[in-house]
């Protein structure tokens, strides 16, 4: 299918070039932006839409499974494990409405805290401690993901007491937060507390004029295919009317 949109989108005359987006200047118009630390193009207008990185666990078993059991997204992968057990770590609100939204689905939930207590607010906490199958192993953090090709169960350490329990799973989420990849623009572009690109409320737009956001990098609550496409097609809107106004089209 994303090999169909890009087809499409040379077919309507857009530029492809693929390079890594190093650094930025938004200080100067036309707007710079430095490719693979080698080469500067310039451009009238730039829409932001590098997305958010999940964040891992760093377990080689982890990286081998991830899409074979492994993943970080329970909303989009949670269907797959129908009727079937799965263990989620993680102890934010983000985590707990993941492990509620699984409960919903899988038999049992595992959910893996590395402390004594969760970081969700005490109203996602409570949902989660009293939903039946839920089961919340404290102070535990996950030694090892078990399977050859696929997810077959899950050992988790005790930090409290050093034992080590194995539970038969077959998909491990992980719900520890995502990181946007919005590092290069911190000079310029408004962010909240968390790298997230602020954009005016109902637009794309950025505080620098002619510089927008769309996708992940500028939504923490969705973050799903179909907002980040629908945000980049009002980012496409907002920038053709920007440079339209500007007689740069
Ligand atoms: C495991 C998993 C399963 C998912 N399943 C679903 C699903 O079933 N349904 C659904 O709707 N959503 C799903 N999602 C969410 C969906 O993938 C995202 O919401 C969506 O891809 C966000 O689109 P985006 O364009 O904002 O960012 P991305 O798709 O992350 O694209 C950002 C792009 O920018 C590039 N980039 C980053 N920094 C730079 C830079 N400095 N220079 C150049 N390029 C850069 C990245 O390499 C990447 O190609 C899933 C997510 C995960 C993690």
């Amino acid at each position: 299918m994303m090999v169909n949109f890009e087809k499409q989108a040379a077919r309507m005359g857009t530029d492809i070039r693929y390079g890594l987006a190093t650094k930025v200047d938004f200080s100067v118009r036309p707007f710079k932006v430095e490719i693979d630390e080698e080469k500067w193009i310039e451009a009238d207008s730039v829409i932001i839409s590098t997305g958010a990185s999940a964040k891992w666990l760093g377990l080689e078993s982890e990286q081998r499974l991830n899409g074979f059991g492994v993943s970080a997204c329970a909303v989009c992968d949670g269907f797959f494990f129908r009727g079937k057990e799965v263990a989620i770590v993680g102890a934010g609100d983000t985590a707990a409405e993941e492990a509620l939204y699984l409960s919903k689905l899988c038999t049992t939930v595992h959910m893996v805290v590395r402390r004594d207590q969760m970081r969700a607010s005490k109203v996602m906490q409570d949902r989660v401690l009293n939903a039946p199958n839920i089961k919340v192993y404290w102070n535990s953090v996950t030694d090892e993901i078990l399977g050859a090709n696929k997810v077959e169960a899950v050992r988790l350490l005790n930090t409290a007491t050093q034992e080590k329990t194995e539970i038969p799973v077959s998909g491990f989420f992980v719900a520890i937060g995502h990181e946007p990849n919005s590092g290069i623009f911190k000079e310029f572009i408004d962010m909240d507390e968390t790298g997230y690109i602020q954009t005016i409320p109902g637009t794309s737009k950025t505080n620098v004029e002619g510089v927008f956001a769309a996708g992940d990098v500028q939504d923490k609550n969705y973050r799903q295919a179909v907002t980040a496409a629908g945000s980049g097609c009002m980012a496409a809107l907002d920038a053709e009317r920007y440079l339209t106004a500007k007689g740069l089209a």
